[in-house]
């Protein structure tokens, strides 16, 4: 199934017939090699989707029939958890650990929005009108066929944070998983196949951006368009949309505030800056890459950090005990040991990390990476850097911490970190970002909301949120009147 598109119900070969090299990052070894996608396959697999939106049987499916098929996908990853895991690490490199946990987070969003599909059937809204002569009833109904694109860094978890609301609202999709991580989301076609999913609601083309991501996202037959990435991509995305008025929700990169108050536990502080910036070797979207902490703790805080960072077990994310697996790529890793570079170059000082840890001559393996004195203005402070790097600073006062936070053109998660549960609170709702976590830093549930402010997005995934991006809003106005009601006459 691997070296093979699914379009229209079946496994295909690319028109053109090309592959490319999938690479597992820790040992820098060819793994794969998948079906590489190209405008003439994005034709074929937007007809099969349109026809199945606007001709097949899915359109006459209830929520409740669309939600036993959602529930089947849900137990067909489960009844593969843990090759789908370790299939992950060899694609993008995070621990097994971690691996498990998103493939536990890709089988429960499909259940989640089962219940979410369940839900639609008979759902209609009276709205009471000030002119008695007509009544409206508001009812939803899926947007249509839908191209969803996806990055590299979640790669399961992020196709079916939209593959999963889009079936449970009726829309039918084409899904783009990123060049660098292909192998899951062709499993997870392998996995649709067999839970009933009429042929043509569900595709998967693997390859590049601009030879599938672009077309897709200027195709016209295409209604809406579900991209998570960077933000230059994301522009393009959007762009693209505009040329045809499609509906667009873009999930996009971060650089998230940290804010510890000198009253927090150490321990406790040390460990939720931990997971904020080292999961998934710093590449998450709302990693919490700008730490703040307030002056009588900043000292402490920040040699507490160095120390421990400095005992993380770094190795391939298949080897027991590791809990940093290597950057995803030749190209991130540069690009990451570049911004590194920057920062100094701006004026930050390396507490801890910086290189490549020793022993790990093959793979791009890189140390937990601890900056301090990074001036606001540098790349390294305001840009995102995607890796496992935080930039740690002392403020003095609560005022100056949220100006410095909200001073970024991102807005996607922010943290706070208090004893005082009203400082918290305040705090909290004073931070421009879509995301607030209080006394924590990054645990995503399915059922809240999840997205942007500013540059990091438009519009929300998950949860009620997650399903609504994937339906119209339909008004049917009906005359009760009774008599006549002549104008021109
Ligand atoms: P990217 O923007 O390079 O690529 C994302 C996807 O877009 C890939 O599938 C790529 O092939 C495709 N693409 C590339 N060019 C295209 C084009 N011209 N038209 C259409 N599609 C195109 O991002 P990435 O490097 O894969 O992922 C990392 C980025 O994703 C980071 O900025 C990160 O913050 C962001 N991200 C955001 C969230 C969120 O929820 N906000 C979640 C995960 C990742």
């Amino acid at each position: 199934m691997r070296d093979r598109l699914y379009i229209d119900g079946a496994f295909v070969a690319p028109a053109l017939g090309g592959t490319f090299e999938v690479i597992d990052p820790a040992t820098e070894a060819v793994i794969h090699h998948a079906p590489a996608a190209s405008s003439v396959d994005v034709d074929r697999a937007v007809a099969a989707a349109r026809r199945a939106f606007d001709q097949g049987p899915w359109r006459q499916t209830t929520g409740a029939e669309r939600a036993v098929m959602l529930r089947a996908i849900a137990a067909g990853i489960r009844a593969r958890s843990e090759e789908l895991a370790r299939l992950e690490v060899l694609d993008v490199g995070k621990p097994l650990a971690e691996a498990r946990l998103d493939i536990d987070d890709a089988a429960g969003c499909f259940d989640l929005y089962a219940t979410h599909a369940e839900a639609l059937d008979g759902a209609r809204e009276i709205v009471p009108l000030a002119d008695p002569r007509f009544t409206c009833t508001v009812t939803r109904e899926p947007i249509g066929v839908v191209g969803a694109i996806v990055p590299w860094n979640f790669p399961l978890p992020m196709a079916c944070w939209k593959v999963a609301p889009a079936l449970a609202a009726g829309c039918t999709l084409i899904l783009k998983p990123s060049e660098l991580t292909p192998l899951t989301a062709l499993e997870l076609a392998a996995i649709v196949d067999t839970a009933g999913v009429p042929a043509g609601v569900f595709n998967v083309l693997t390859g590049f951006g601009p030879e599938v991501g672009a077309p897709l996202a200027d195709h016209p037959d295409v209604d809406k368009l579900a991209f998570t990435g960077s933000v230059a991509t994301g522009a393009r995305v959007m762009t693209a949309a505009a040329r045809s008025i499609k509906t667009v929700t873009l999930e996009l990169g971060g650089k998230s505030p940290f804010l510890i108050f000198a009253d927090a536990d150490l321990e406790t502080a040390v460990d939720w800056v931990m997971i904020g910036i080292f999961w998934n070797q710093g590449q998450v979207c709302a990693a919490t890459s700008r730490v703040l902490v307030e002056r009588p703790l900043y000292d402490r805080l920040l040699a507490r950090l160095v120390e421990v960072a400095a005992t993380i077990p770094i190795g391939p994310g298949l080897e027991p005990g590791v809990k940093l697996g290597p950057l995803v790529s030749r190209a991130q890793y540069d690009k990451v040991r570049a911004a590194i570079a920057r920062a100094v170059a701006d004026g930050g000082r390396i507490a801890g990390g910086g290189g490549r840890p020793a022993g790990r001559d093959v793979g791009w393996f890189l140390e937990p990476t601890i900056l301090t004195d990074v001036p606001l203005d540098a790349d390294a402070w305001r840009e995102e850097i995607f890796g496992p790097v935080v930039c740690v600073r002392p403020f003095d006062s609560e005022e100056e911490a949220i100006g410095i936070a909200n001073d970024s053109r991102y807005g996607l998660g922010a943290a706070v970190m208090s004893a005082d549960r009203e400082r918290g609170d305040r705090v909290a709702a004073r931070l421009r970002a879509g995301i607030v976590w209080v006394d924590c830093s990054q645990p995503a549930f399915l059922e809240a909301p999840w997205g942007g402010m500013k540059q990091s997005g438009i519009g929300r995934e998950l949860g009620r949120w997650g399903l609504d991006a994937f339906l119209e809003v339909k008004q049917t106005t009906r005359f009760v009147g009774g008599r006549r009601q002549p104008w021109y006459l």
